[in-house]
């Protein structure tokens, strides 16, 4: 076999796959010292962390566990790591901890909502609120400041209970987040696009590549998203059965042109979110689909999301799309001790048995907003 021939030939680090779990992974190792090599098989972005949705939404703050516990604390210090690469880079990622309206449908919410308070005040540490507000036309406040919601931003209707407000949840541009780093990435190391590994050598520390070549390292970060498993799996056919299974799960969303001043907060219903962004953008998805076919091929007989989104948010109604995007989002199975429900954490370290072999694979829906914890010290 050959053995490519790129700048740095044996890099200390290896990464494969340029999406927001790859490119944090690179920026952590370049920081530490290591020679960083990333190898992506299209280009930037070509996967999930490629779309324009990037909703970062806390899990509710009840029935706490780990993955609460870690996910509180990736987004509780996501605009410090942000402003810092925004800082290195001179790029602005379109992060604004802008808030969540979620409108309260049935009456059966009212205790769910006070699980939720009542779990706010410990578990947000006393840094972010949650309230109830009867009304719409109540005066939402966020830190200190009056939220103005435009006629219809809001469906009155469907808040037949009230709304709740968070003013935990924020948005990031994903595009512009992977630009930025990405800018980090080759301004410190080197990001080879159009090369796809086939197999890892794990005994050897060593990825081949479709075209024959191969490269070594000193470790590899496995970061292709749903392709992980595959990959993973030839390492060791325990992964196919054990800890490390998932599963891509095919989802769409749809951008819109919508004027406001950028002060909008996020409203999630009825399985959607509807997320404003800067330049007179709105974001409308997704969904979730097991069964899929086409990786990146939007299906037309996929738009309920939509109408529920503009039924939420009917100032949209008339706003008119501008883009479509499906992307396959990695769904890690991590059935959890003592329910087996299956978790949709990310997963995020050495593999056990393999001392060079490190795994980084995104968290289903929250993976924008935890990709940038460091879990991967060698
Ligand atoms: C429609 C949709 C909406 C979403 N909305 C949100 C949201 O609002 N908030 C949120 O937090 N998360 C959201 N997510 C989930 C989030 O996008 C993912 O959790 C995250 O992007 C996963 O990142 P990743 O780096 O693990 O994978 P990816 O972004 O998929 O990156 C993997 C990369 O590896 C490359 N690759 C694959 N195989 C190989 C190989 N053999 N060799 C080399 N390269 C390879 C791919 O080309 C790709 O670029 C959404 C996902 C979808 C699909």
């Amino acid at each position: 076999m050959k053995t490519t021939t790129t700048s740095f030939s044996n890099p200390d680090c290896l990464i494969i796959g340029a999406g927001i779990f790859g490119l944090w992974a690179a920026r952590h190792a370049i920081k530490r010292g290591e020679s960083v090599q990333v190898v992506e098989k299209a280009h930037v972005g070509n996967g999930a962390s490629g779309g324009f949705l990037g909703s970062l939404m806390p899990h509710e703050p009840v029935r706490w566990n780990e993955k609460k516990q870690m996910q509180f604390e990736a987004l509780d210090c996501l605009s410090n790591c942000i402003a810092k690469l925004e800082e290195d880079t001179g790029f602005d990622c379109g992060y604004r901890r802008c808030g969540r309206i979620m409108p309260l449908r049935h009456e059966k919410m009212d205790f769910h909502v006070k699980e939720r308070l009542e779990g706010m005040k410990t578990l947000w540490q006393g840094r972010y609120s949650l309230a109830k507000y009867n009304q719409i036309g109540e005066d939402i406040i966020h830190d200190g400041k009056l939220v103005g919601l435009p006629k219809g931003w809001v469906n009155t209707e469907i808040a037949a209970y009230g709304v709740t407000y968070d003013n935990f949840s924020a948005r990031v541009n994903p595009r512009s987040y992977l630009e930025a780093l990405a800018a980090y990435v080759r301004a410190h190391a080197e990001i080879n696009e159009g090369v796809e590994v086939s197999a890892i050598d794990a005994k050897n520390c060593k990825a081949n590549l479709a075209d024959g070549t191969s490269i070594s390292a000193g470790r590899i970060i496995v970061a292709n998203g749903y392709q992980a498993y595959d990959l993973l799996s030839q390492i060791d056919a325990r992964y196919k059965t054990q800890t490390i299974l998932g599963q891509g799960v095919k989802g769409q969303a749809v951008l819109v042109e919508y004027n406001h001043n950028d002060t909008l907060p996020i409203v999630y219903d009825d399985g959607v979110y509807i997320v404003p962004h800067a330049g007179n953008r709105v974001a409308i998805g997704s969904t979730s689909n097991k069964i899929w076919s086409g990786e990146k091929e939007f299906d037309e007989n996929d738009m309920s999301f939509y109408q529920r989104g503009i039924t939420a948010v009917p100032a949209l109604k008339d706003a008119p799309i501008i883009e479509k995007w499906a992307g396959v989002r990695p769904r890690n199975v991590i059935p959890e001790p003592l329910t087996g429900k299956v978790l949709s954490a990310s997963i995020s370290g050495r593999l056990d048995d393999y001392e060079t072999i490190y795994a980084a694979i995104g968290g289903f829906k929250i993976g924008m907003g935890i990709a940038h914890m460091d879990n991967l010290q060698p």
